[in-house]
């Protein structure tokens, strides 16, 4: 079974995600992890952000995988943990350029749908009931408003280690052009799949919202 969320940053997709994969025994992949995977090695051999065959040249020469220690999902750049790395405000401030890239996409969906292959898998991101799996049994889109979800971006900042002096509202702004960028770039833009079922998580917790999609997930199956 495929299970695909998507949705707009900081709505909750990965942490409902991990949950009903662990509950199910699911295979988690996060995708954007893996376009921040890319940023990073943009940024640090200061590579010309839409270079995208400078990046792809990179990536294929370091390798992305993903390992699951101690039952967390952990992403390598070569034999580099850069799971922190990857969640930086200045990584978030990028992501969105590299992501346009098609190159970068088409590189990283192949990616994505070889991880899926024939597994139980629920993978999260943007474009995965509209692209990466079109076939996908069950379809999320997840919403919330954009302050609730920049409430939430602080928390998981503060809960990961990463510093930021920025307030909620400038968090709000980030995030929001994020968006906007996302939904507005021209190869598999941050849109509902028309088979997608969205569900706005703005009032629920995230318990409310696990039993939601595990209802729904029973439902196909
Ligand atoms: O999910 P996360 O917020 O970590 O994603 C980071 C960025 O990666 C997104 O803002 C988007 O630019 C890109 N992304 C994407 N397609 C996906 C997943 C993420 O373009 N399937």
């Amino acid at each position: 079974m495929q299970i695909a969320i998507d949705g707009p940053a900081s709505a909750g997709k990965s942490t409902v995600a991990k949950i009903i994969a662990q509950q199910l025994n699911f295979i988690y992949i996060d995708t954007g992890a893996m376009y921040r995977a890319a940023t990073v090695i943009a940024m640090r051999r200061n590579l010309d952000l839409d270079d995208e065959d400078a990046i792809v040249a990179a990536l294929n020469e370091a390798g992305i995988s993903f390992k699951i220690i101690d039952g967390q999902q952990h992403v390598l750049l070569g034999q580099e943990d850069v799971t922190t790395e990857i969640r930086t405000p200045e990584v978030s401030a990028n992501v969105s350029q590299v992501s346009a890239l098609p190159k970068i996409r088409e590189k990283l969906v192949a990616l994505q749908r070889e991880l899926a292959g024939q597994n139980n898998v629920i993978m999260d991101g943007r474009d995965i009931g509209t692209t990466v799996l079109p076939d996908a049994e069950l379809k999320i889109f997840l919403v919330a408003s954009a302050r609730s979800r920049a409430q939430r971006r602080v928390l998981d900042l503060q809960q990961r280690g990463i510093k930021s002096d920025k307030t909620v509202e400038e968090i709000e702004a980030d995030i929001a052009a994020r968006d906007y960028k996302d939904s507005h770039r021209e190869i598999s833009p941050l849109k509902k799949a028309d088979d997608a079922i969205e569900v706005d998580t703005t009032e629920m917790g995230i318990e409310e919202v696990v039993e939601t999609i595990i209802k729904l997930i029973k439902e196909k199956s």
